[in-house]
């Protein structure tokens, strides 16, 4: 009989079966089984993590998540705000279940206007960050009713399960991001006699997993694979997070504040109106003069806005955000070892360039690039260690760069 040392305590193949066995007091463990402890140790302490492992100690709350989007997302107070208190209740919830008590909480799915590059999905990124929950970002564009050409509704908790590693049940925690909300609005008031597969069809369809049930999900997504075995996935728990630039909706807010008018009290509430940013009077009144159908919007229940990005907060995400894109360059930089550095003045001229060229926050991106390429391509086989961009050298690097492309995309 092989004596300890021998063999493998765990799996009982000799030293001559293994790579290496290392020897403990009382028995001996090979390599294969030192790697499969380790990634049973990784699983459970992993799934600890998760939020069906949190408690209620854990859990972040508002102010503290607002403080962690802070970090990432300038301004848009009131929407991280809001955003805050509905996932705090959110998990709250989800960990209400794990005790039983009478007084069921109802889902608080979101609801995001604002117009482009406003960070609407930055922010629901960055709360999945902070959560440690899976994440997925889906295109309401491509959505149709089932069996027309688009992407049936269930697709969207496909790319959930893929987000999560097809675990189920960190799925079923998870939060999905719905961008473009506002192209499946219905498309006439009159309900018409071809169907509208894109826009009403799709709220309908979107009713049953917003609300929370069973759905049959196709583990690849799409219909090209018809045989492929269906996971059920619940989404009572999973929090969906809708935005959308609802462009024109300025207007119908407009019409409702003017028709408020009449009464006493109006000149009142008029001449407090901010004309020049009618979205943070939104109501859910108006998403339905815009062609949601009610009881989406009674789905939704949490409506908030984000303010457009003026001058001096495209100038705070250039430099202040954790990952803001300056602080980003300056890494790549560092990671060859050369210092870069930046005259104050060349962060006003990006973002005079991005506002000219109504770029928003995703065009300061494309000029920092644009200003830094020629520099990445030739500093890294270079024996200069030093790069300091000052304001001529970022107008001729950038002025020489392609900027009719950048004014088209
Ligand atoms: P939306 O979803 O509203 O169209 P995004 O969240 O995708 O816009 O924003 C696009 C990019 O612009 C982000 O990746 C981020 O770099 C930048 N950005 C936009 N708004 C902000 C903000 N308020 N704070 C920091 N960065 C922002």
């Amino acid at each position: 009989m092989a004596k300890t040392g021998d063999v493998c305590t765990f799996c009982g193949r000799g030293s001559s079966d293994v790579n290496l066995l290392i020897n403990g007091i009382s028995g001996a463990i090979c390599d294969d089984c030192v790697q499969q402890a380790y990634e049973i140790v990784k699983e459970q302490t992993e799934t600890k993590k998760r939020p069906f492992g949190l408690t209620k100690k854990d859990l972040p709350k508002p102010e503290d998540i607002k403080t962690f989007l802070d970090q990432y997302v300038i301004g848009q107070d009131d929407a991280k705000r809001y955003l805050s208190v509905s996932v705090y209740n959110h998990y709250k919830r989800l960990l209400q279940r794990v005790t039983t008590d009478d007084v069921e909480i109802e889902k608080s799915n979101i609801i995001m206007v604002g117009a482009t590059g406003t960070g609407k999905t930055l922010l629901a990124r960055t709360i999945a960050k902070l959560l440690h929950v899976p994440f997925a970002i889906v295109d309401a564009t491509v959505l149709t009713e089932a069996g027309y050409v688009g992407e049936d509704i269930e697709s969207i908790l496909t790319r959930l399960l893929q987000a999560s590693d097809y675990n189920v049940e960190a799925a079923q925690r998870g939060i999905v991001f719905i961008d473009e909300i506002d192209k499946i609005a219905r498309k006439s008031d009159n309900p018409s006699i071809t169907r509208d597969v894109s826009g009403e069809g799709v709220q309908q369809g979107l009713l049953k997993l917003l609300e929370g049930s069973i759905v049959n999900v196709p583990p690849q997504g799409g219909r090209k694979h018809p045989d492929q075995k269906m996971i059920a996935v619940d989404t009572k728990n999973i929090l969906f997070v809708c935005g959308g630039a609802f462009d024109g909706i300025e207007k119908k807010i407009a019409q409702r504040l003017n028709t408020r008018v009449v009464g006493y009290s109006a000149n009142k509430e008029t001449s407090a109106v901010d004309r020049n940013n009618l979205l943070k009077y939104i109501t859910p009144t108006d998403l339905k003069s815009f062609g949601l159908i009610p009881e989406i919007i009674g789905r939704l229940p949490i409506l908030t806005y984000l303010n457009p990005l003026d001058r001096s907060t495209l100038r705070s995400i250039l430099t202040e955000p954790k990952n803001s894109i300056i602080k980003q360059y300056i890494k790549l930089f560092e990671m060859d070892g050369i210092e870069l550095s930046f005259d104050e003045e060349v962060y006003e001229y990006i973002v005079d360039k991005a506002l000219e060229f109504k770029l928003g926050a995703r065009g300061l991106r494309s000029i920092v690039e644009a200003i830094m390429m020629d520099a990445m391509f030739t500093m890294p086989s270079q024996k200069s260690r030093t790069l300091h961009v000052s304001l001529d050298y970022a107008k001729e690097k950038f002025e020489k760069s392609d900027v009719n492309r950048l004014q088209t995309a």
